[in-house]
């Protein structure tokens, strides 16, 4: 079994903007099989605490490694690769949830997970959010929806919110900007509504390619007829990764991307809140 915790000199608790990379690469295949197995050990970026925009409350955020997409305005891509991530073990994860778990019970927060998808991940993420919840702290996931399928309904009852990343609704912009197929996104959606689950949209506003009004008001529409959406999030585009994409030799398409004005992007809030949502 490989070393987990074997980076101190890494610290845990970082900025996502940080550039990490590499930071498990001395994981073998097998260690990484028995990590996604066992969910005794997660590749992490790094936490962060004292977000206030990753769910209610203040929070404790865990951004975890690997994912499946490849979104064009993604600001965190080295969070693609599982292995760039360090291993940490769950007892440390939990750990270091616990020592802030009474700032986050007096502050209405809780932990999130992100990432990069957290769902590649899905035991670690299921085992952090059992070990939190005997803590008696408040569990958000923040994740594309793409292997909402992993989570069985029971697996849900750990999830006291799930923040969905709603790419795009129209399925051929949603590979466009993503690369993948939205379906399973859509499904989990209404399967998380057919739960009664809670759900905070998260909407990723792009001049040029996402900022389309009949896309804006699809979106809004499917949002509002699920009924379990509690909140809308429209977040514009800014230029806070772009010096990751050139430090890891990657074309980033939208490396001249102006980010969108407030008064575009408060008009996309108005159109979801014309559609009867909670926007912001
Ligand atoms: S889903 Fe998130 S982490 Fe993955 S590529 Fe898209 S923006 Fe980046």
């Amino acid at each position: 079994m490989m070393a987990v915790d074997s980076s101190p000199e890494v610290p845990l608790i970082a900025s996502p903007y940080d550039l990490r990379v590499s930071l498990g690469e001395k994981a073998t295949e097998t260690d990484i099989r028995t990590a996604l197995e066992t969910g005794e050990c997660g590749f992490v970026h790094s936490f962060t605490t004292g977000s206030t925009v990753d769910g209610p409350g203040v929070r404790v955020v865990a951004w975890l490694t690997g994912c499946q997409f490849r979104c064009q305005y993604c600001h965190n891509p080295d969070t693609w690769k599982m292995t760039n991530g360090m291993p940490v073990s769950l007892d440390r994860a939990i750990e270091t949830i616990g020592k802030y778990r009474i700032s986050l019970q007096v502050m209405n927060g809780g932990v999130t997970i992100s990432g990069g998808e957290p769902l590649m991940q899905h035991r670690f993420v299921l085992n952090v959010f059992a070990g939190a919840r005997k803590m008696g702290v408040h569990t958000a996931l923040d994740s594309n929806g793409y292997l909402g399928e992993r989570l069985s309904d029971e697996d849900l009852g750990l999830v006291d919110l799930v923040l969905l990343d709603i790419k795009a609704v129209s399925s051929d912009l949603h590979r466009r900007v993503t690369g993948m197929d939205n379906e399973p996104v859509l499904a989990f959606a209404r399967r998380l509504a057919e739960l009664h689950r809670p759900i905070w949209v998260r909407f990723v506003f792009v001049p040029g390619l996402t900022d389309d009004v009949e896309e804006v008001e699809r979106v809004a529409k499917f949002a509002a007829g699920l009924g379990n959406v509690q909140r809308v999030d429209v977040l514009p585009f800014h230029q806070m990764g772009r010096f990751k994409w050139e430090k890891l030799n990657m074309d980033y398409p939208l490396r001249d991307t102006k980010p969108p004005s407030p008064e575009a992007t408060m008009n996309a809030v108005a159109r979801f809140r014309a559609a009867g949502l909670n926007a912001h």
